[in-house]
Parts: structure tokens; C-alpha cells; sequence
């Protein structure tokens, strides 16, 4: 008999939704001016985190790494005992030696860098914001120096980089990044979907780049890389490498934000942000598969799925 692995919960507190980045697709593009939360409040969630059992906190904005008490949140949440603090991150802040090394002094065991082009040009165009792409790759020379290698990557796939998900896959694999996403982007809020033909790509278009960036994440013996929010007709062959049949075995997550609280994220993006259609009836992956974002459907329709056998 399989022996059952018992789940892990990850908590993701959201600081707010500031950012000194000012990303296309950000699917926090309307909330930017919702208020932050204070140290107090961020306080409080750390420890009713750990009460509730986080084995995993993730601390996230908006940029949670712009906010003068940053640090103090990690080492508060290392101090009372979470056993994993990770960070989702543009990378900027890295960019200045002395706060990388204060953050990685603080605690900090993960940290995750947004990469959307391996070139400034397609990385600063995205973000809106010139200098970030240098900025992010000092960061990641910055944590090298000080010796923290645990830097994990997502990139947001969208129309204008998804042509160039290889050379990004080999922006990840000459840096040495073991785990990447590669994340078909959201387009039922923000950005994505106030600007939806200009950044969403038809799957059927991009599935074959993220196939490649995987395959090339392979070849250089990076199995953990994954894609995410796809619909897995697109993907036979890489069922070990979707993010959320791997996010459902291993995690219960919850999400804290300013102005919503979500106690099951897999669940309920699964049956709101999500849909299969009739197409998908007698589908062979049926029960795994989340089917793709609602918005697109509704802008591109269901031709592009197709049922497996
Ligand atoms: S046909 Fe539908 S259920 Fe099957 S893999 Fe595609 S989206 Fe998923």
C-alpha cells in the first residue's frame, strides 16, 4: 500500500500590495493603493501562523522586501519556531549587498526570483521599470557572494515573452535555479485581464515554449522545474511536472491578504478561477486537470482543449 504523505500547510501573508516594480500582467494592479498592513498586524498574523501550525510561511506583497521591517518579520517568524520562511521577490533589493545579507542573516531559507525576459529589455518592459532586470541579476550575484543558494524562479508567461521561455530557461540553468515555475499568467483580475489581448497568449501558442523551457530544465538535470494554471491536454507527458497536481499532494495552503482571506486556495481556485468545459467530458485526465482561467475562456473560447484518450 502507497503510505500517505501528510500535508504540509503553507501560509502566505501578503504585506500589501505595494511595489516598487510595476509589472503589465500584475494581477495586483488595481489594489496598489489598498493599505499596507503594519508591523502589528504582520506581528500578529506571524504568530497566529505558527499557532495554526504553519510548517511554511511565505511573506509576499505587492514587494514585501521594499518594507523597512522585513527583516524583523523573518526572524520574528524563525524566532517562534516556523520552520520555513520564503519569499516571493523581484529581486531589486538584493541588488544592495548589506540588505541581502541582513535578510539572509534574518532567517530567511527561500527565496524566489521573478525572471519574465533574459534580456533587460524584455524583463524592463514587462516590469515598466528600467534597471530592474540589472538590478535582480546583481541580487542574484549579491547572494551568491554571501553564500545563500536556495533561489528559486517563476516567470509569468504572457505574449511577449513567450517565444523567448528557452533563453530564459537557460537564464535558470546557467544560474543554477533547481525549482522554477513557469506560469501560464492569470488573467481573471488585474493586468492581465484589464489588458487581455495584449498579454494573454492562446495556450495552444505558448504550451510549445513551456514544453521546451521543461525540456531544457531536463536536459541540464533540473526535473523539479514545473508549469503552472494550464490545462494538462497541452502537457501529456509532463503530468510529474504540473504544479498543482504536485501543490495539491504535498500542501494545504491559505492565503492572508489585506482585503480577502482564502483558507483553501486549491479548492476554490478550482472551482471559481477555473473551468472545464462539455469538450472535457470523457476526458482521461478529467480529475486531475483544473482546465484553464475562466476570463479565457470567455475571450478565447474552449477549441483549443482536447480531450485525452
Ligand atoms: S480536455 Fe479538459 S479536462 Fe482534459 S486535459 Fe484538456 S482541459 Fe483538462
Amino acid at each position: 500500500m502507497k503510505k500517505k504523505i501528510a500535508k504540509k500547510l503553507k501560509i502566505v501573508v501578503f504585506t500589501g500590495y505595494a511595489c516598487n516594480n510595476n509589472c503589465r500582467f500584475c494581477i495586483a494592479a488595481d489594489k496598489r493603493l489598498l493599505p499596507q498592513k503594519t508591523t502589528a498586524e504582520l506581528s500578529r498574523e506571524i504568530y497566529q501562523a505558527r499557532n495554526k501550525g504553519a510548517q511554511i510561511l511565505e511573506i509576499i506583497g505587492g514587494e514585501a522586501t521594499i518594507r523597512k521591517d522585513f527583516s524583523h518579520m523573518v526572524s520574528l517568524a524563525k524566532k517562534i519556531g516556523i520552520p520555513e520562511v520564503i519569499c516571493a521577490t523581484n529581486g531589486r533589493v538584493f541588488s544592495d549587498l548589506s540588505r541581502a545579507r541582513e535578510i539572509v542573516e534574518a532567517g530567511m531559507d527561500t527565496l524566489v526570483f521573478s525572471v519574465h525576459g533574459a534580456k533587460a529589455a524584455v524583463h524592463d518592459a514587462l516590469t515598466r521599470s528600467p534597471g530592474s532586470f540589472s538590478e535582480l541579476c546583481r541580487g542574484l550575484e549579491n547572494l551568491k557572494k554571501i553564500g545563500f543558494s536556495n533561489i528559486n524562479g517563476n516567470t509569468a508567461v504572457v505574449k511577449t515573452n513567450m517565444r523567448g521561455l528557452p533563453e530564459i530557461a537557460g537564464f535558470y540553468a546557467e544560474h543554477k535555479v533547481r525549482n522554477v515555475e513557469y506560469i501560464f499568467v492569470d488573467s481573471n483580475s488585474g493586468g492581465a485581464n484589464n489588458n487581455f489581448f495584449e498579454l494573454v497568449p492562446h495556450i495552444s501558442k505558448a504550451a510549445p515554449f513551456m514544453r521546451r523551457a521543461l525540456e531544457i530544465g531536463l536536459k541540464a538535470g533540473f526535473g523539479q522545474w514545473k508549469v503552472r494554471y494550464v490545462p494538462l491536454c497541452h502537457f501529456t507527458g509532463y503530468e510529474a511536472q504540473i504544479s498543482e497536481i504536485n501543490e495539491k499532494a504535498l500542501f494545504l495552503t491559505e492565503h492572508w491578504a489585506p482585503d480577502f482571506k482564502n483558507l483553501d486556495v486549491v479548492k476554490s481556485r478550482a472551482a471559481v478561477g477555473r473551468r472545464k468545459t462539455e469538450k472535457c467530458l470523457g476526458c482521461r485526465l478529467y480529475g486531475t486537470c483544473e482546465g484553464i482561467w475562466v476570463e479565457y475562456l470567455k475571450n478565447y473560447g474552449d477549441e483549443e482543449l482536447h480531450p485525452v484518450q
